[in-house]
């Protein structure tokens, strides 16, 4: 029996039992109940800036560690392979690091996208004023 089940599910039961991930691909979010035992519940987004899942008919995985800073249990773990290793707990100082490298991620990741968007814009406007100038020729 692997230490960590997972379920996929199109929402996130009101009720979660311990030692389970609920992965919500639909809303791209993983839930579970806090692995030391405390039961306080933690979300994990999903996306590039976030975590990510992986999982196979056994097993489950999350990248990157879980960091429960702002819980009262501080509790800091990985869960690869429905295997849950624990890490030191986290202090005030490395919480407040986190918060401000997910800010940082998060802002990189939106800046990557606006990117991707005025490029995807300014391709897609050239190629209309291409199609508008065959057409008048
Ligand atoms: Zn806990």
């Amino acid at each position: 029996m692997p230490a960590v089940d997972h379920v996929i599910v199109d929402t996130i039961p009101s009720v979660l039992k311990p030692r389970t991930l609920y992965l919500c691909l639909e809303h791209d979010v993983v839930v579970h109940l806090c692995m030391c035992g405390c039961s306080a519940k933690v979300v994990t987004p999903l996306g590039p800036a976030e975590w990510s899942v992986s999982y196979d008919e056994n097993t489950v995985s999350l990248r990157p560690s879980i960091g429960n800073g702002a819980l009262a249990c501080r509790s800091h773990y990985w869960i690869t392979r429905s295997d849950v290793r624990w890490l030191p707990q986290i202090t005030e100082r490395e919480q407040r690091r986190a918060y401000a490298r997910d800010e940082r991620d998060l802002l990189a990741q939106l800046e990557r996208d606006r990117r991707w968007w005025r490029r995807l814009v300014a391709q897609l406007s050239k190629r209309w004023r291409s199609v508008r100038g065959g057409w008048s020729r």
